[in-house]
């Protein structure tokens, strides 16, 4: 078919990414299912290679509930990989046959797309691959974002797969009208690096506050030019003490965070394979407990001995890193997992899950700093990749969410202390 070009948004980090195959530490096969779309699995059974084809006949499972994007999945072996995985850390499937026999998950991941307004398409990555933390994260400057002009024949892996368009209210209501003002004014909240990014987060909390207020009054319209406005007071330096009224008060603060780390010890039992870090998280921790306190799951008390370690490790780490949070959230809004991505949750609710996400962060590289006595490299993109895949893979936020608002914990204020 004739090549056509098509417009595409994309983060400049975008078009440097590459796969670095058996190089890397990490592998996007090991402990999640995967699924297969129905052409890519119609092609794999025609597969006429003896070795492949004798992997598929077990490997590959039709799913109950299937459809055309989620037709099967591959059925991972023992130590929770893909059967399809070699010796040489290589895909049989991609090696034997090329790339474009790869079901449209992988050949797309890391790589998220989405059509926004006006037919355009944007595509971004998800943080969950280390490679993409190295290439899109770790360097000083700010994110930046350009239009290019792809060459397509609707053939590209990044037309297929589900849509987003920002403009169609099924998606995300009349707020998604103006989903591009708001994620623009969010964004440049969180590139001002005159502030803390822990104050801009704050920040851009106050305004998806006011966005969910005038979505309950039905005053869509007013939405651009409210962010519009709370752009221009950030760049003016009015929130330059906009988090003083919320420092010191560790009661507040250790009854906010003792939530998290209930949701970390909870989902760190549960999916150790997933998420080794959180297993070493714990063994720390636990190690600081008493018995009863394990006992009774008490949290809020042993708070103080990671908050002493936050505070011995959480200033250098910023003093080196901070750029590295600010593009992990600047990633995060523009591809829209951290500002529409559960339709159940109110913009508002939205800031709780990059608040819940920065605090906990913040536990982890603190707690797991104390062995090098830094937060180095490593370690660093071995959290973010973590807390990423943790956020796609899970529905905790909501349950979170849901904890904190049955006590009354959600309000702005004391989103603060969270953040503190
Ligand atoms: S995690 Fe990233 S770099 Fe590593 S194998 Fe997967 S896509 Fe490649």
């Amino acid at each position: 078919m004739e090549k056509k070009p098509i417009a595409v948004l994309h983060p400049d980090y975008y078009t440097k990414f590459s796969c670095i195959g058996p190089a890397c530490e990490d592998h996007c096969c090991k402990g999640w299912s995967i699924y297969i779309d129905k052409s890519t699995y119609k092609k794999y059974k025609r597969i006429s290679d003896p070795e492949l084809a004798k992997v598929m006949n077990k490997g590959v499972q039709t799913l109950k509930g299937r459809n055309e994007q989620n037709f099967a999945k591959f059925v991972l072996n023992a130590d929770m990989v893909c059967p399809f995985y070699d010796e040489d850390k290589l895909c049989m499937i991609q090696k034997k046959l090329g790339e474009t026999m790869l079901c449209t998950t992988c050949q797309q991941y890391p790589r998220l797309n989405r059509m926004t307004r006006m037919g355009q398409v944007e595509l971004s990555m998800y943080a969950t691959c280390p490679e993409m933390v190295r290439v899109a994260l770790l360097p000083k400057e700010p994110m930046t974002f350009s239009i290019s002009e792809f060459q397509a024949d609707g053939s590209e892996f990044y037309l297929k797969g589900t849509y987003a368009d920002l403009t169609n209210p099924s998606y995300f209501g009349e707020t998604g009208k103006h989903a591009w003002e708001i994620r623009e004014a969010c964004i440049d909240i969180l590139q001002c690096r005159t502030l803390p990014v822990r104050d801009r987060i704050f920040v851009v909390g106050m305004l998806l506050n006011r966005i969910t207020e005038l979505e309950a009054e039905k005053e869509f319209d007013k939405m651009p030019s409210v962010a519009a406005a709370y752009v221009a007071k950030t760049l003016d330096g009015d929130f330059a003490d906009i988090m003083k009224p919320f420092a010191e008060n560790p009661d507040r603060q250790a009854g906010m965070q003792s939530i998290l780390l209930n949701h970390i010890m909870l989902t760190g039992a549960l999916r150790s394979r997933q998420f080794p870090l959180y297993t070493q998280f714990i063994e720390k921790i636990t190690g600081w407990m008493t018995a009863e306190q394990l006992e009774e799951s008490n949290y809020s008390q042993m708070y103080g001995h990671i908050s002493t370690l936050i505070q011995q490790y959480w200033p250098p780490f910023l003093a080196k890193w901070e750029h590295v949070l600010e593009n992990y959230f600047v990633n995060l809004l523009f591809s829209l997992q951290g500002l529409f991505k559960h339709p159940a949750l109110t913009p508002y609710q939205h800031f709780i899950t990059l608040a819940e996400q920065y605090s906990m962060m913040r536990m982890l590289l603190c707690v797991l700093a104390e062995e090098k006595g830094e937060v180095d490299e490593a370690l660093l993109t071995g959290i973010i990749t973590t807390q990423a895949n943790e956020a796609m893979h899970s529905d905790t936020a909501k349950r979170i969410i849901d904890n904190y608002a049955a006590n009354g914990n959600d309000t702005l204020a004391q989103m603060a202390f969270l953040l503190q």
